[in-house]
């Protein structure tokens, strides 16, 4: 029989740099004594070229028995060629709520004391990906046409998640971010409901609106005026990447995908295949993913031993991989993590 305290996870290491941030992460949680039972399956490129499919039947079937997953960026081609296997897990699983925070480890950086969480709705807006072309005389692709879905259930649904995010996490302030003003229909019905959801707890959690062009000026600007943010998929997607330029970029910045029938924990970057098999990547956003899925499943304090770790590591000690303006392998700071434990 094996440990009772154990949590059956999926793993899927993922493209590019996947593998090795990954195998660097794995260490640090085995250091931290993580309670993960891993069942590990291949998704992605790999998985496209021996099974013909990016997102294999087993995988699903795995998440579908564990509901829960840890894994690494996935490829998509630009353009043309497969659907994005993360949209298609998002959409498999209900993977509603798309939280990203994002926290100063950096020491140095523009502003220091950063601490935002982004919360994008995950399955709606623009990414649904009902587009299609138009052909002209000999142009093939003369007009290109693409509708966004945004249901009141759905906004309703993710503003609660956002809100109650919000109690339990000791946030003071959601400021909903749209483009209302022009999408009036589409993302104004996602103002109108989340804003419906926010006077339920007036009082509790402060509420205010941005439009989303001024939002991205402001989190330059002046980020510390934000607490929370709320939005849609797309914005949510475009957003996440300033706010972890904010703090010292990608390799920083972790999510979660939280939905009614699972939970996917990765980092936000892709797959960087300008890096990958150099052993230089960062595994911090990948950690720090991990960290989250530990306290999704109540083991709070190994989350806060990994964050701790890491912030001596890359605060104190100023042991940085190149992205954060370093030389350290990614080898050598998982190593450098596990002595801080
Ligand atoms: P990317 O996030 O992979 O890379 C952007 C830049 O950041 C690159 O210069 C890269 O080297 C750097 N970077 C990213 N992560 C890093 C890390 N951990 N350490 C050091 N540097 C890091 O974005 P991209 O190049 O636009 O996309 C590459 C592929 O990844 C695409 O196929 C895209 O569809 C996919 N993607 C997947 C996910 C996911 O799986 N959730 C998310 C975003 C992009």
């Amino acid at each position: 029989m094996g440990n009772p305290k154990e949590i059956a996870a999926t793993l899927i290491r993922g493209d590019g740099i996947g593998p090795e941030i990954m195998e660097a992460v794995l260490r640090v949680l085995e250091a931290v004594g993580a309670p993960f039972r891993w069942e590990e399956q291949t998704a992605g490129m790999a998985a496209s070229k021996t099974d013909g499919d990016p997102l294999p039947a087993p995988v699903l079937e795995g998440i579908r028995k564990t509901k829960l997953a840890l894994k690494g960026p996935l490829t998509t081609p630009v353009g043309g060629g497969f659907r994005s296997v993360n949209v298609r897990l998002r959409e498999a699983f209900k993977l509603f709520a798309n939280v990203r925070p994002a926290r100063t480890y950096l020491p140095g950086g523009r502003y220091e004391d950063i601490d935002i969480v982004l919360i994008r709705e995950n399955t709606q807006g623009f990414y649904v990906g009902f587009e299609h072309v138009i052909p002209i005389d000999d142009d093939p692709r003369a007009v290109a046409v693409a509708s966004g879905i945004i249901t009141r259930s759905g906004c309703r649904r993710i503003a609660e998640f956002a809100f109650s995010y919000a109690l339990s996490h000791g946030r003071k302030k959601i400021t909903i971010v749209h483009k209302a003003n022009i999408l009036k229909m589409l993302t104004g019905l996602f103002l109108e409901t989340a804003q419906e959801v926010g006077k339920k707890y007036a009082g509790r959690v402060e509420v205010e609106e941005r439009i989303v062009d001024n939002c991205a000026m402001q989190l330059v600007l002046n980020p510390h005026q934000f607490d929370m943010i709320l939005t849609t998929n797309m914005f949510g997607d475009i957003l996440s990447d300033e706010i972890a330029g904010l703090v010292g970029g990608l390799g920083l910045a972790p999510g979660g995908n939280i939905g009614a029938d699972a939970a996917i924990f990765e980092a936000v970057h892709g797959s960087a295949p300008d890096i990958a098999g150099q052993g230089i990547a960062n595994p911090s956003a990948l950690l720090l993913a991990s960290a989250m899925m530990l306290d999704y499943v109540g083991e709070s304090e190994g989350a806060q031993l990994l964050r701790g770790a890491l912030y001596r590591v890359v605060h104190e000690d100023r042991i940085w991989t190149k992205d954060l303006g370093g030389a350290t392998s990614t080898r050598d700071f998982a190593s450098a993590l596990i002595n801080r434990l």
